[in-house]
């Protein structure tokens, strides 16, 4: 690839513009595109890292069964005809796809033409059911659509901008810039945080409010009475364009009959949620942007609801600077919706329940076999695998092993299920071990075609980089099945001739009765769909460039044309609190990782932020059930358990805990937290409640603790809990273990040293005390290091992690491996805050304090962190602002007082290391 292309991040709902060029010969250089109007030239840190994460997985990529390689005809063949026999011995509803909000537009609508068009079934749903059906939901009842009326500029146009269930400054960072920057040209903006947790997003909020888990509706509700009381109903629209607003109201009425009221059910200060109630009351240009937090629980749809009440009430939708904004987690989460890969709808927002809408797609795809009704949803698709209703499945481009809740019922229906086909661009993944049939699928940068972002803009990804191994486009792999089981009209030969049918079906027949019409861009040539810009859908022969907003007319798409108001009763979670179980498990993101770190896993500026998984806790709640900040704990359900790090923080709520979604087994031995997470759905959306788990807390007290660094991979048999992250040059685990070894010194060679090391070995034990120290250097430089004690107080990694970037270690670094820490003239950057320029906490907080650096510009202009992606402004803004705790400030490594320690550590040749090796113990 000689010249630039531009594309769009495969990570999330923003949909980021990127531009890509080739570097040396293996490395790319990706930057912001400044012409793309979602991001113009921004970047988060997961986008700024893309280029470390382009490698593969290094495994071959072909097509396999059973684990051996085999032909793509043979694979195709097999797919199709054990399909195509469990279809013909126990009908169409045997058999299902399980598809991802990673698959391209194009790939999603031939999954959703072979399955509910030919085979016949409407057993296709996507991870995005996960994500944002409850939105899906909430917009049809609503608006008759789903329909994201605004867009991002609406942010910058807005008085007060209310965010709600969302940490968007890490799930969604360039929108959180966009967000803090408008604030910044505009003081007078208001932004409200309504979250259980204090997240990096309060760092803008000028006012946070800290409701109860699950009492969004209520609030939400308080506010639609709140509003009526205080006569600011917009008539005119109320009356000329929407439907049942009395009804809304008295459920209101009734339920939050007064701010009190509501202050006391939701946990807040009265005056806290007056002040929130009245901002809203008098700011015309308000916008509600609302994401997993609303959405993932079992009364989702209803929350959704309940915030579109209020734009309705006041009129607040469709004109700038306001309205309901859902924003979305997967990069084509939004492509998915428009194709129909919800397993209740048909292409192009057209309903699988509306039989005019089947009779039109069926004739348009030249189809007899049209499915008749909603197949099943998610979490109930893997219950009929278990069941054995559900003989033959195709997981394409995700890993529900990891990302479902109840994950060992997903295990077990994977283990049991008759024929298992994983199509994916990664080989090694928890879901894929259970595949009989395995086909590589082109990842991002080798595949073509279109994304949908949160504010409905279509944009290309294109291909930039050669196919590795034997990997085709899921297009292909698709088309090429529905061929071999006999079906017409998947003779593709490019993904454009696929955008080219979709956008004329969007269109065909529809008049301007369906939201979704992008027939302005059918019949692009190759050439035109090469070049498309981002454009916002509708795309129409009246609307050639794409449309900002919807229903600023006051037209619905519902049967009379109105907006909907939807009566909410409020309801508590889906599983209560016990004795057993007294805690709330929240799930969610991390700053720098993507859902189950496929690809952010191989970025090692990316494990810097958070190397290992962890749990944050309430200090009230650690100190009630005996536990230490830094310790491991176990947290349990009813369903399961994982074993991750205790982090305290006085941002959790107390009674609640956040345990991020993104580790499973090939980072961590035991951390995959959806294992836990209790599958109650939503009635509506049937999407999964992942923020409210009713779990318990332990201290996971093994008999060892330690950590090892090292510059070659390993493999751990004698650690009981283990993490691993991908550090700069080395690889990163964290260990404990119930059964101290014999001899550390034996194990850690055994670990460590191949004959023929050059090695230069030093060593230290003290066998009573249960410590043992061992460093490896190579030519002067780091090789490996393992730290052995009997508890979780073992020296901070990151000064050590940094000492295998240097080329030569001197004399006083030597001197202080084995103390695992530097001495008082040496640097100790401390815990990774910016990814970008690898800015540790420690040098920031110096800088701070003796530098007299108090502004994020003056940081960014000494340090440089934070003037790349911005993602860690807020944390740089947080450590300004003083709000650094005792332990913050001791962040240059401790070890306990009685923990063994060496002055003058003597580094031995590796070939002393052996049996005799004269062990230095301490005294
Ligand atoms: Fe990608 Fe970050 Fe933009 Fe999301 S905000 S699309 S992860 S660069």
């Amino acid at each position: 690839m000689s010249k630039a292309v531009r594309t769009t991040c495969p990570y999330c709902g923003v949909g980021c513009g990127l531009v890509v060029e080739k570097g040396g010969s293996e490395t790319w250089v990706i930057k912001g595109d400044p012409v793309h109007p979602s991001n113009t030239g921004r970047l988060c840190s997961k986008g700024t890292a893309l280029g470390e994460t382009i490698a593969g997985d290094g495994c071959s990529l072909s097509p396999s069964l059973d684990g051996k390689a085999i032909g793509w005809e043979q694979a195709l063949d097999l797919a199709a005809h054990r399909f195509r026999e469990t279809i013909d011995r126990h009908g169409p509803d045997s058999v299902a796809f399980y598809v991802s909000g990673q698959l391209l537009t194009e790939d999603y609508y031939v999954a959703n033409k072979l399955m509910k068009g030919f085979i016949g079934s409407g057993n296709i749903d996507t991870n995005s059911r996960l994500c944002m059906s409850s939105s899906v939901a909430g917009h049809k009842r609503a608006f008759g659509s789903d329909t994201v009326p605004g867009c991002y500029e609406d942010f910058e146009l807005a008085e007060l901008i209310v965010l709600t269930g969302s940490n968007t400054a890490w799930c969604h960072p360039v929108l959180y810039r966009r967000i803090a920057q408008a604030k910044e040209n505009n003081p007078a903006l208001k932004v409200v945080v309504i979250d259980p947790r204090q997240t990096a997003t309060c760092e803008i909020a000028d006012l946070h409010l800290q409701l109860k888990p699950g009492s969004d509706s209520l609030l939400f509700s308080g506010l639609l009475n709140y509003l009526e009381r205080n006569q600011a109903i917009n008539h005119a629209f109320v009356e000329s364009h929407t439907e049942g607003m009395e009804e809304s109201l008295q459920q209101a009425q009734w339920y939050a009959p007064s701010a009190r009221a509501v202050a006391e059910l939701c946990g807040l200060a009265e005056d806290d949620l007056l002040r929130f109630y009245r901002w809203y009351l008098t700011r015309e240009q308000v916008v509600t942007l609302y994401s997993q937090g609303i959405n993932q629980s079992s009364s989702g749809t209803d929350k959704v609801n309940a915030i579109i009440n209020c734009h309705l009430l006041t009129g607040r939708i469709g004109r700038p600077g306001m309205g309901p904004f859902s924003i979305t987690g997967q990069p084509n989460a939004m492509g998915g919706r428009e194709v129909g890969a919800l397993c209740n709808q048909l292409a192009c927002h057209m309903d699988i329940e509306n039989s005019s809408h089947r009779e039109l797609v069926g004739r348009f795809w030249n189809t007899q076999n049209l499915a008749a009704e909603p197949g099943l949803t998610a979490v109930d698709l893997f219950r009929a695998v278990e069941a054995g209703e559900v003989k033959a499945l195709w997981i394409m481009a995700t890993n529900p092993a990891v990302s479902i809740p109840d994950g060992e019922q997903v295990r077990r229906a994977l283990a049991k299920c008759e024929f298992v086909v994983v199509s994916d661009c990664v080989r090694e993944t928890d879901t894929s071990s259970y595949a009989d049939l395995f086909l590589p699928a082109q990842g991002w940068g080798e595949k073509d075609g279109t994304v949908t972002n949160s504010e409905r803009t279509i944009s290309r990804q294109r291909r930039f980089l050669s196919t590795r191994g034997d990997a085709r486009p899921d297009w292909w792999i698709l088309s090429r099945v529905a061929q071999h089981m006999g079906y017409p009209g998947f003779d593709y030969s490019a993904p454009s001739e696929i955008f080219n049918e979709y956008a004329r079906l969007s269109g065909f027949e529809n008049g301007g009765q369906r939201d979704f019409d992008i027939s302005g861009l059918a019949g692009l040539s190759q050439q035109e769909y090469d070049s498309l810009a981002p454009l916002q859908w509708p795309v129409t022969s009246t609307a050639g460039k794409g449309t900002r907003r919807l229903f600023g007319d006051g037209r619905f798409f519902t049967p009379s044309g109105r907006g909907r108001f939807i009566p909410v009763i409020p309801r508590a979670p889906g599983e209560a609190l016990s004795v057993s179980y007294p805690l709330v498990l929240n799930t969610g993101r991390v700053r720098d990782q993507w859902h189950t770190m496929t690809r952010t896993g191989r970025s090692a500026r990316l494990f810097g932020h958070d190397s290992e998984p962890f749990a944050e806790i309430h200090p009230y709640d650690a100190e009630a059930n005996g536990l230490d900040d830094g310790e491991l704990v176990t947290v349990s359900s009813r369903l399961g358990r994982v074993v991750v790090r205790a982090r305290l923080s006085e941002g959790q709520s107390r009674g609640t805990l956040f345990v991020p979604m993104h580790w499973n087994d090939q980072f961590a031995s035991k951390a995959t937290v959806d294992s836990l997470v209790n599958p109650a759905l939503d009635p509506i959306s049937g999407q999964p409640e992942f923020k409210h788990t009713p779990v318990t807390i332990h201290p996971y007290r093994p008999a060892w603790h330690g950590f090892l660094l090292t510059r070659e991979r390993v493999i751990l048999e004698h650690a009981s809990y283990w993490a691993k992250a991908k550090r700069e040059g080395l690889w990163h685990y964290e260990l404990a273990g119930e059964e101290v070894a014999e001899n550390w010194s034996d194990l850690a060679k055994e670990l460590l040293l191949s004959a023929s090391d050059q090695s230069q070995w030093g060593e230290m034990m003290d066998r009573a005390a249960g410590y043992y120290r061992g460093v490896s250097v190579v030519d002067g430089m780091l090789q490996s290091c393992l730290f052995i004690g009997p508890d979780h107080r073992l020296p901070k990694r990151d000064w050590l992690v940094r000492l295998f970037a240097r080329p030569q270690l001197t004399r006083a670094e030597r001197m202080r491996l084995l103390a695992g820490v530097p001495g008082n003239a040496q640097e100790d950057a401390g815990k990774t805050v910016c990814a970008c320029f690898g800015v540790g906490r420690n040098t920031l907080i110096q800088g701070i304090r003796e530098d007299g650096l108090t502004s994020t510009d003056a940081i960014g202009e000494r340090l440089k962190a934070g003037t790349n992606c911005g993602s860690c402004l807020s944390e740089i803004k947080t450590l300004i602002a003083g709000q650094i705790s005792d332990s913050d400030t001791q962040d240059r490594g401790t070890v306990r007082q009685t923990a063994p320690y060496v002055d003058d550590p003597i580094l031995l040749p590796a070939d002393n290391v052996g049996s005799g090796l004269p062990h230095r113990e301490a005294d």
